[in-house]
């Protein structure tokens, strides 16, 4: 096919791009001309976003498009050098003013026609100060039409919008015509049913759209586009999992369930019942599980976690818990034994830095499969350990514990079930859009009789006291963390942070309190030990990094200090707070804040105590990629779809997807030949971690 060919060909090979602009093209993401073709504008002016500009008043902030009438460097007392110019359209004239920015002289000449966007302000006649600008046109150069929309890219160095403008409206024509010859990835009898415009219809519309509604209506179905792919992956592997993978089949042998369900101290919530319903039925059935289970801090869900271990090894197999950090995992062990406590099951602890005889001798008890709740970290994966006969891999949060992970738990061609714990609730479109191949269970009921927990906010100007307060709290048999955020990603200044705290609280401030400082560079022992003295009770105050934030329970510690909180993000800061609140006594979270008033998030992280409110709007203040924090990767990158926007079309996408899968697994017929290609070339990497095609 010429035509497809064409648009895989590098980009420099497009006409006016060369090896120069291809370097700065690829900056965009911009490889081939198939992606400069999909290059999506930020924004559009027309008509209806332009102001002419006789009606440019001054507080409005506006865009305007006009032609470059004079133009001069201006200096001024203070030595900053303006560049100033003057722009025409038919209605009249308004001075443009670009403060320390002398080079744009050499940019921007006269007879250039300008689209200009910023604030309106008066000074010495009405003024526009641009916070943005695009030449539309050279001095000479046609301009279009009134009435046109003018598409906005983002550029970069080296090349402005005006150039990439320019490259992709002169190869335009072209490139939709090879997009013509190539079949649509969506469906005809889709398009038609969802009312989506044909790719080609859709390219041409993001580039040049007759109006400001055609935009949209591209944008809409390219963003359908990425979102239907995705989820026909999901559905892909959901498919695989469902008809191709072999698991095991637990029967309800009930030797350690009902005797551990008789001894806990506590009705189980309603939510608890009901997801151990659905994690019981995923259990019995002959493939195997693979569900999240979503619950906020102090849900309960490692009470739900044991109930599925027991079951698991009740019948004769092996359970493996994994935690993000020893300190994580130390902690499990230590509930886990406790609640287990009077029942038959041999518990094995692997820990990073064991001795080499006690590893081995863990390590063969695994092997043997002695060993029937192996507790560990992430390693336990990553490492060459050998189970006998691993049924349930439950994985402590992990968000991102990806299908090449779980094949690596496969045994024999069996694979084992595997429940991911999250307590980052996360709203429902982007747990479709994130953890698509996953059943998703939700506690969404906290145990009766917590307190809530008391959150106020604080200047550091408050900061002694505060510390009174720790101190009435440790007077009354209390404990305390003080935990101190991560600096700009950097574990070292993150720690140093944290011990030059605990220096000044223990020499200075506290002297007469036992405070203790736990990082994630100290030796494991030395943290198990901390963590030990603190859950004894010989340690009042724990200073420490975000090495607590998740999993650790304390029903003691009822004061939560946040230094720093400028730093966290919204959901970060309501796991740390979840630390606190988990015994009888009032618990209180002290948020100090840098500056004079406390900013408007965490206004909203004070007001209310609902994890999925908090994470909602964390996504909205923060977008995507930092609610994840930025060392989460694979996360799919769209450059249409917007979770938030898009929440209708996202659930179309998953119905159409799982449809098509269901009819046409394999994706051969005909209609659906050009889809199947797509994700084979374009998704070849996800494709092979689902065993696709
Ligand atoms: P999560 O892991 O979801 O943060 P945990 O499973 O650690 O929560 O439970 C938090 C605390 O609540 C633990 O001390 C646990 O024993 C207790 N707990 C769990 N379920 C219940 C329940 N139904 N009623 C009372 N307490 C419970
Ligand atoms: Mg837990």
């Amino acid at each position: 096919m010429p035509g497809s060919r064409d648009l895989d060909r590098p980009v420099q090979y497009v006409k006016g791009v060369g090896p120069r602009r291809a370097e700065a093209l690829a900056k965009l993401g911009i490889q081939t001309a198939r992606d400069l073709l999909r290059h999506a504008p930020h924004r559009y002016e027309d008509a209806t976003t332009v102001t002419p500009i006789a009606r440019l008043a001054p507080g409005m902030d506006a865009s305007a498009i006009g032609v470059v009438v004079s133009k001069g460097v201006i200096p001024t007392r203070r030595g900053l050098r303006f560049f100033q110019a003057v722009i025409r359209d038919s209605s009249g004239l308004i001075e443009c003013s670009w403060p320390g920015q002398p080079f744009l002289d050499r940019t921007i000449r006269k007879g250039d026609t300008l689209l200009v966007s910023g604030p309106v302000r008066f000074f010495h006649g009405r003024q526009i100060q641009p916070r943005e600008f695009t030449v539309l046109a050279r001095a000479g150069e046609p301009v279009e039409e009134e009435g046109t929309v003018f598409p906005v890219y983002p550029a970069t160095a080296n090349l402005t919008h005006r150039q990439i403008r320019k490259i992709i409206q002169d190869n335009l024509s072209e490139l939709l015509a090879a997009v013509e010859e190539e079949e649509d990835i969506v469906p005809q009898r889709l398009r038609e049913k969802l009312n989506l415009p044909h790719a080609r219809q859709a390219l041409e519309w993001l580039h040049r759209p007759p109006s400001l509604a055609h935009a949209e209506e591209a944008r809409r179905r390219l963003a359908f586009e990425e979102l239907f792919i995705l989820q026909l992956l999901y559905a892909r592997a959901r498919y695989e999992n469902r008809e191709r993978r072999e698991g095991i089949a637990f029967e309800r042998v009930n030797t350690l369930v009902r005797p551990f369900n008789n001894s806990l101290p506590f009705q189980l919530t309603e939510a608890q019942k009901r997801v151990l319903g659905e994690i019981s039925a995923d259990m019995s059935a002959a493939r195997p599980m693979n569900r999240l289970l979503q619950g906020d801090v102090g849900s309960g869900k490692t009470v739900v976690a044991l109930f599925a271990m027991l079951r698991v090894i009740e019948n004769d197999y092996q359970a493996a818990l994994m935690a993000p950090t020893e300190l994580l995992a130390e902690q499990h062990h230590a509930t886990i034994t406790e609640l287990l406590d009077g029942l038959p099951v041999k518990v094995v602890r692997l820990r990073g830095g064991m001795r080499a005889a006690e590893r081995r001798e863990a390590l063969e008890a695994i092997q043997s499969g002695a060993a029937q709740l192996v507790i560990g970290t992430h390693a336990l994966i990553q490492e060459t350990v050998e189970f006998q006969r691993l049924g349930l891999a439950v994985i402590d949060e992990q968000h991102r514990f990806g299908v090449h992970q779980r094949l690596r738990l496969r045994q024999a061609g069996v694979d084992p079930d595997v429940l991911i714990m999250s307590a980052t609730p996360i709203p429902r479109s982007l747990a479709l859009t994130f953890y698509g191949d996953l059943d998703v269970s939700v506690l969404d009921e906290l145990p009766p009789g917590r307190r809530p927990v008391k959150t106020v906010l604080r200047p550091e100007s408050a900061r002694p006291r505060v510390f009174d307060f720790v101190r009435e709290q440790v007077a009354e048999g209390r404990q305390v963390y003080v935990v101190h955020p991560v600096i700009e990603e950097s574990e070292t200044l993150d720690v140093r942070s944290a011990t030059e705290a605990y220096e000044q609280l223990s020499q200075d401030t506290l002297a007469d309190l036992r405070v203790a400082l736990i990082h994630g560079r100290m030796p494991a022992e030395e943290k198990d030990d901390v963590m030990r003295r603190f859950v004894e009770g010989s340690i009042d105050v724990l200073v420490s990094t975000t090495v607590i934030e998740v999993g650790i329970d304390i029903p003691n510690a009822t004061v939560m200090v946040i230094e720093g909180a400028e730093r966290f993000g919204l959901s970060q800061l309501h796991q740390l707070r979840g630390r606190v609140g988990r015994g009888a006594e009032l618990s209180y979270c002290i948020v100090l804040y840098s500056g004079r008033s406390a900013p408007q998030r965490l206004a909203i992280f004070a007001s209310t105590l609902d994890g999925f409110e908090i994470a909602r709007a964390d996504l909205r203040l923060r977008g995507i990629g930092d609610f994840f924090g930025a060392r989460q990767h694979g996360l799919p990158d769209f450059s249409f779809a917007d979770l938030e926007r898009d929440e209708a079309l996202l659930h179309m996408a998953r119905d159409a997807a799982a449809s098509i899968i269901a009819a046409d697994p394999g994706l051969e017929r005909p209609e659906h030949r050009a889809l199947g290609a797509a994700l084979r070339t374009v998704y070849r990497e996800r494709l092979r971690l689902y065993d696709v095609g």
